[in-house]
């Protein structure tokens, strides 16, 4: 049994830790975030089964302390993502494995690029260490979905689409389903899509169409974005010629970010503000609704899923999957809302596995270089259930 050091005491976290413990391979699980209050309200709803502690994960020499005082054999990142190379430094100096949730971005430029994980892979693989890069939904299950259509259904991939609706309502005027100043670093970004051999760039936002889900879940305007998983699908699986990332936004949610943008609130530089340097979104952010806080007010269901093109046997082929997750089920079941929900299953599931060693090797991962059988079907197990769809 391992133990298990989890990092971030948010929406994410919330779900993370508690299913790690529903899971239950670690023998012991302490939860270390930057506001320890935050940390022992989870603990409460872990009905103290879990320790916690405060940490700077900006400071290695910090994480390094704790470390070698609880001895984790693996680490669970859902900080946010400036803080992935801390945490990565600090588990190659005390042999510790590693997973996240979301790719390192400098805090100064909102990049998205996997080049300063992917280089940790010889310091990983020489200490005989795991990072698994991504155990989230999007990227995570979406990068599973397309291992497992790859293995299951097609001799070579040629077309992905990923399709994020949130077709939920939380009731208020804005906020964002997940930290709100990763979340509108993310949308405001430039788009990238991959096409033919490279990514060709349009301005965020440019390019709209109307998606109807299945099930019922209702029909919605999706996007086309840059996210993350495109680089490393794209890498891994070069036979991919398109790759595109769809996510649906609300009118209402477009009209405040364009002014929020047009007054300069999501800026990411700093600012004088009466003598204080102070950046305009980590401000929008202080005054935004905590996403962790929504739960309570959430209707309405997540779609999330990959179209998959290619050939099997010779013929083309399409095949759709995808998981539905409802709002107001999540909140019943740990309290929070699906966009938290749909990240921290993932998470525990990436975790579990290799804390295991039913994923194992020496070196810095992405999902979709691992086997996507067991992940596939812990997906069922705890709460992610999934359909596939054959479209031709
Ligand atoms: P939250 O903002 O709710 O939580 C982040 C937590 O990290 C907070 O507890 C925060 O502490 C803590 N933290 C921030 N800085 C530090 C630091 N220097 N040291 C220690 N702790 C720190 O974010 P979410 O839970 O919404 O998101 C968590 C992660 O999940 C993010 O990286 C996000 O990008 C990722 N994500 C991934 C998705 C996917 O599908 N792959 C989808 C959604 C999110 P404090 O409370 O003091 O602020």
């Amino acid at each position: 049994m391992s133990r298990l050091l989890i990092i971030g005491a948010g929406g994410v976290s919330q779900v993370a830790t508690l299913k790690c413990l529903e899971i239950g391979v670690f023998s012991e699980i302490l939860l270390a975030s930057r506001t320890k209050s935050k940390c022992d309200a989870i603990a409460e709803l872990a009905k103290g089964k879990i320790n916690t502690a405060q940490v700077d994960a900006d400071n290695v020499p910090e994480l390094v302390g704790l470390m070698q005082q609880f001895k984790p054999n693996i680490v669970l990142n859902v900080a946010l993502p400036y803080q992935d190379l801390t945490i990565m430094d600090a588990c190659l100096e005390c042999g510790v494995h590693y997973v996240d949730t979301a790719n390192y971005e400098p805090l100064d430029t909102a990049k998205f690029e996997y080049k300063w994980q992917w280089d940790y892979q010889e310091r990983f693989q020489k200490a005989g260490l795991f990072a698994l890069l991504g155990s989230g939904f999007d990227p995570g299950v979406t990068n599973i979905f397309t291992a497992w259509a790859l293995k299951h259904h097609f001799d070579e991939i040629t077309e992905l689409d990923i399709i994020d609706v949130n077709g939920g309502d939380h009731g208020q005027a804005f906020a964002t389903n997940f930290n709100p100043e990763i979340n509108i670093r993310e949308v405001t970004a430039e788009c990238r899509h991959w096409e033919d051999g490279q990514f060709v760039e349009t301005p965020a936002m440019s390019l709209k169409q109307e998606y109807t889900c299945p099930e019922g879940v209702g029909t919605f305007n999706i996007y086309r974005m840059y996210h993350e998983e495109l680089e490393s699908l794209t890498k891994h699986i070069p036979t991919i010629k398109k790759a595109q990332f769809w996510m649906s936004f609300s009118d209402n949610y477009l009209k405040h970010l364009e002014v929020l943008q047009n007054v300069g609130m999501t800026r990411i530089d700093e600012i004088d503000y009466e003598g204080q340097k102070i950046v305009p979104l980590q401000f929008l952010k202080a005054v935004l609704p905590n996403p962790g806080d929504l739960g309570k007010s959430s209707k309405g269901k997540t779609c999330i899923g990959n179209i998959i093109k290619g050939h099997k046997d010779g013929k083309e082929k399409s095949i759709y999957i995808y998981n539905i997750c409802d709002h107001e089920a999540c909140f019943e079941e740990l309290g929070s809302q699906a966009i938290s929900y749909t990240t921290g299953v993932p998470a525990a599931i990436g975790t579990a596995l290799v804390a295991q060693e039913i994923w194992q090797g020496d070196g810095v991962f992405n999902m979709e270089q691992l086997d996507p059988d067991p992940f596939m079907e812990m997906l069922n197990t705890y709460g992610l259930k999934w359909t596939v769809l054959d479209q031709c």
